[in-house]
């Protein structure tokens, strides 16, 4: 069987790649992104088939439809692997029904209760079997470390996800004291021999900006390669192999609520994302392309609505925008790396149109799209923001209506869902567990402004003892058991260092000289 290769948005990479390349590669060079040549199709009937096996072999079933270059039963461990007793609910992302018509498809069953686990459980086994098997192929001589800035939530979720696979170690940097209590502990305690974690002194811009410099610091990587047989990657939401497990569960829960009697065979229904870098959405589109009866994708923005005005006049702007803080901080975006990906499959992949684009938006901060791919966008799509004081409402109204706790991320777009919505069912992607922005939620319960300061006897809990009280007096618990128990476990990095490239490059050194 001919195996899918992957070809580059921006058409640098002329020759396609493996999906085992394009996975260990994560960037094309260039900085384009890889797409498969071929999107597979699968007829209704396939799809609701799928309602008939578990959720670790409707995944399987879906990649072979990739053609990745696994053997069969490759992926199916892989799969075995990723979605089993590592997530706590049998479905793995079970489907919640607030009412007839609408849908909370939750994402956050995953050890660090972010939906960023249902990708990050996957893509570090495909990682490890793709450079394994390049490696026996002689193909590649060296192993890898996953250097990993993190606002808090994707350190996480990388750490748990390359804990402990071969050939891989993982580095994460965090801004000290920039993160929740909760986002700390989940960090400084994570098990795993292959893992380091360090505070870095500075926000994240500083870890970011570090972190970069050191992916771009030739001697460095030369040295790394030469004495220690290591090539740095970053994993991060750009890769090809982070997005296919997404893709995977929007088709999945359309067979899911087809199976449950909640949507007749055929019939359509729309889908609200809660949007930062536009990876879960695009995953959704192409379940759409794939077969999957979806109309209109929703995409759902905080104060910082970049993509809901792009969606709405075709122009991304970010001249004159500022950069908002909010209470769903995975949202907040100027520059969302997966739309490259979208307007290369709306334009009828279109290399040249998509190396200006990114040309005008790195040189000018913004470009226009031509109207033939406007409209393609706006046949799809429908773009629509709430804010903080929004958010906090929808939480409270929500848990009032329905006795049912959304996160800040999740309300954002369930207001959004709200508004945008007609006649079909909508499906709200729910992409955090609330007991993650525990605070946040205490605040939207009670009443109070966003940024507020909370009530002393509040403000000195632990972010485990606010979330047992939060959960005893809603009556939604039991709080994650990877959650609740952070304050029991032993600190193991504590570790904070400067931020600039070389003390990341000393500290990367120390760590390979484990
Ligand atoms: C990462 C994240 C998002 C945004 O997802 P994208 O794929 O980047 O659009 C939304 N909510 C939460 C909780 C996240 O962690």
């Amino acid at each position: 069987m001919a195996e899918n290769r992957y070809i580059d948005t921006r058409g640098n990479v002329t020759e396609p790649v493996s999906f085992r390349q394009a996975v260990v590669d994560g960037l094309a060079d260039g900085g384009g992104l890889y797409v498969p040549e071929t999107i597979p199709t699968m007829t209704v009937e396939e799809i609701i088939a799928l309602a008939d096996l578990p959720y670790a072999q409707r995944a399987a079933a879906i990649y072979k439809r990739f053609d990745v270059d696994f053997a069969d039963e490759t992926v199916d461990r892989i799969m075995a692997g990723a979605y089993s007793t590592n997530f706590d609910n049998e479905a793995i992302c079970p489907i919640t029904s607030l009412d007839e018509n609408t849908h909370i498809l939750e994402l956050w069953h995953g050890p660090t209760s972010a939906f960023k686990d249902m990708a990050l459980q996957c893509l570090p086994r495909c990682f490890a079997q793709s450079a394994a098997e390049l490696r026996s192929e002689g193909v590649l001589d060296n192993e890898f470390l996953i250097l990993v800035a993190t606002s808090g939530d994707t350190g996480k979720a990388a750490l748990e996800g390359f804990r402990d696979r071969e050939g891989v170690k993982i580095g994460v940097m965090y801004p000290d004291g920039g993160v929740s209590d909760i986002q700390f502990k989940q960090m400084a305690t994570q098990a795993g021999d292959n893992v380091r974690v360090w505070g870095v002194r500075g926000n994240f811009d500083d870890c970011q900006t570090g972190a970069k410099t050191v992916f771009g610091d030739a001697a460095f990587n030369a040295q790394l390669a030469e004495q220690n047989k290591v090539a740095l990657s970053s994993a991060n939401s750009i890769n090809w192999g982070r997005l296919m497990p997404q893709i995977v569960y929007y088709i999945s829960s359309y067979a899911q609520l087809v199976h449950d009697g909640k949507v007749a065979p055929g019939a359509p229904i729309d889908v609200c994302v809660p949007t930062g870098n536009f990876g879960n959405i695009l995953a959704a589109w192409y379940a759409k392309q794939m077969g999957t009866p979806i109309d209109m994708l929703f995409c759902a923005s905080n104060e910082n609505r970049v993509l809901t005005d792009f969606i709405n006049t075709g122009t991304y702007d970010i001249t004159d925008r500022e950069f908002v803080l909010t209470p769903s901080p995975s949202m907040d975006i100027l520059v969302s790396s997966n739309l490259e990906r979208q307007l290369f499959e709306l334009t009828g992949r279109n290399p040249e149109r998509i190396r200006e684009w990114m040309r005008q938006q790195k040189a000018d901060k913004r470009f226009k799209v031509d109207p033939d791919t406007f409209a393609r966008l706006r046949a799809d799509f429908v773009g629509d923001s709430a804010d903080s004081a929004e958010c906090f409402e929808t939480i409270k109204d929500v848990y009032e209506q329905h006795g049912y706790l959304l996160d800040p991320h999740s309300a954002v777009a369930f207001k959004v869902a709200q508004r945008l919505r007609g006649e079909n069912p909508v499906l709200v992607a729910s992409t955090a567990h609330w007991a993650k922005f525990g605070e946040n939620v205490y605040r939207a319960l009670q009443g109070m402004a966003p940024g507020a300061p909370l009530p002393a006897d509040i403000a000195q809990l632990t972010g485990c003892e606010l979330n047992a009280r939060i959960a005893e007096v809603t009556g939604c618990g039991p709080v994650p058991a990877g959650l609740a128990e952070l304050d029991s476990r032993p600190i193991r990095f504590t570790q904070v260092i400067d931020g600039n490239a070389d003390a990341i490059e000393a500290a990367v050194l120390e760590f390979l000289a484990d």
